[in-house]
């Protein structure tokens, strides 16, 4: 392993957070005493599943949404699988085969409508613009007699930009149609009520708000169906065979209970910090914010540099103790551009150039004085000995920011 122990500024939370103080001293007492299976009949397994339907209802509560309409999943990727797959299914079986959803999704969606798309569903890919909002009037005007599912994210995981998702939701319950919100990188940081915004079926995962990985859960509102994608035993009222993971469920609530007690404090702390990186890195000439400027979530900013590459902009960034992302994680290692920037309009030369920066409520102003001094420093090294930029420079080819 590598020397861990060096200053290392920690700037990829939406990939993945570090577990809080709360979500791990709620996981301990379950690997230690209260071990039963839930299903068990005897004392050790009805405590057991005391305690799962305990840590439910103070997930439920969380979004204003009943305990019976909280299934857990292995995290957000299964969750988003099995509310697409459970919406299209049953809206085939009365001839709907029809799926609206936006362009710059999460692959867990994306992959999802694209292999129901392979299987025989149409699919509308709505345009996010330049500023990566859809409006509720493109998903009214995109909703026809045989849409079985909406599913639009709540907020990008890439640039950081939210979704009108109560307007959108009230478009979906008025025209009867499914809606379905990606909402793993809101939960925890932005108030959500599945009521009072019309949402139907709503993905999270723990990882994402300091709980343990491999965690998550699909809120489906009563009435609304889904099926069952991994057959055994009764478990989650028979749609999702498997020994519940206990400890990573409680890990989930008291993680979620934790945030949202502070959501404000953190808030108002990552808006501070990530308003700060984004006003100083601005000032590199040919740069550009991407996404809306205002309607984005607290910790994430991705900007785009000319004339480099994201992906040496990283690893000069991690020699100097700064962990920063190009965009998903998932695309990492792919030199394709992020689907997510294209999506904005951006030309594959400029999407290269991309640079995500996620905070949480842990970093501090020295992480972002550190983010401040050295992306420009990178950058300015980068575009010195970058062919293309040097053809920019001469004139040879035009600037595009
Ligand atoms: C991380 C993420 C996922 C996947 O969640 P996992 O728990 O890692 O499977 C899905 N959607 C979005 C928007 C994400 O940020």
């Amino acid at each position: 392993m590598k020397d861990s122990k060096k200053r290392t500024v920690y700037a990829d939370n939406a990939a993945t957070t570090a577990m809080s103080d709360a979500a791990i001293d709620a996981m301990i007492p379950y690997m230690k005493n209260v071990y039963g299976n839930p299903s068990s009949l005897h004392t050790v397994g009805q405590v057991a599943k005391e305690a799962l339907e305990e840590n439910r209802a103070r997930i439920a509560a969380r979004l204003n949404a009943e305990p019976s309409e909280i299934y857990f999943t292995s995290g957000g990727s299964e969750a988003d699988n099995q509310a697409i797959r459970s919406a299209a299914a049953n809206g085939s079986k009365r001839g709907k085969k029809h799926i609206v959803t936006t362009a710059f999704e999460h692959h867990a969606v994306l992959h999802t409508v694209k292999k129901l798309e392979r299987e025989g569903f149409e699919v509308t890919y709505l345009d996010v613009h330049e500023n990566g909002i859809v409006t509720p009037e493109q998903v009214s005007d995109a909703i026809r007699d045989d849409t079985a599912l909406v599913t639009v994210m709540f907020a990008n995981n890439e640039i950081g930009t939210i979704q009108p998702i109560a307007e959108i939701g009230a478009v979906c319950r008025e025209k009867k149609v499914v809606f379905h919100t990606d909402a793993v990188q809101a939960v925890g940081h932005v108030p959500i009520d599945v009521k009072a915004m019309n949402i139907d079926l709503l993905s999270l995962s723990a990882h994402k708000f300091h709980g343990a990985k491999g965690v998550g859960a699909l809120y489906v509102r009563r009435g609304v169906p889904i099926n069952t994608f991994i057959e055994g035993g009764a478990q989650e009222r028979g749609r999702r065979a498997g020994t519940e993971n206990l400890a990573a469920i409680a890990s989930m609530a008291a993680a979620l209970d934790d945030v949202r007690e502070h959501m404000e404090k953190n808030a108002a702390k990552q808006t501070r910090l990530r308003d700060r990186i984004i006003d100083a890195l601005i000032k590199i000439p040919h740069s550009k914010l991407n996404g809306d400027r205002e309607r984005r979530l607290p910790g994430i900013l991705n900007m785009c540099f000319e004339g480099i590459e994201g992906e040496s902009l990283l690893l000069y960034l991690d020699d100097k103790g700064i962990c920063a992302s190009s965009g998903s994680a998932c695309t990492s290692g792919s030199l394709d551009p992020s689907h997510v920037l294209l999506a904005l309009g951006l030309p594959h030369e400029v999407a290269h150039g991309s640079l995500r920066i996620s905070l949480s409520e842990y970093n501090t102003d020295a992480d972002a004085d550190a983010i401040i001094k050295a992306v420009p420093e990178v950058v300015a090294y980068l575009r010195s000995i970058s062919p293309v930029w040097e053809a920019l420079e001469k004139g040879e080819k035009q600037f595009i920011l």
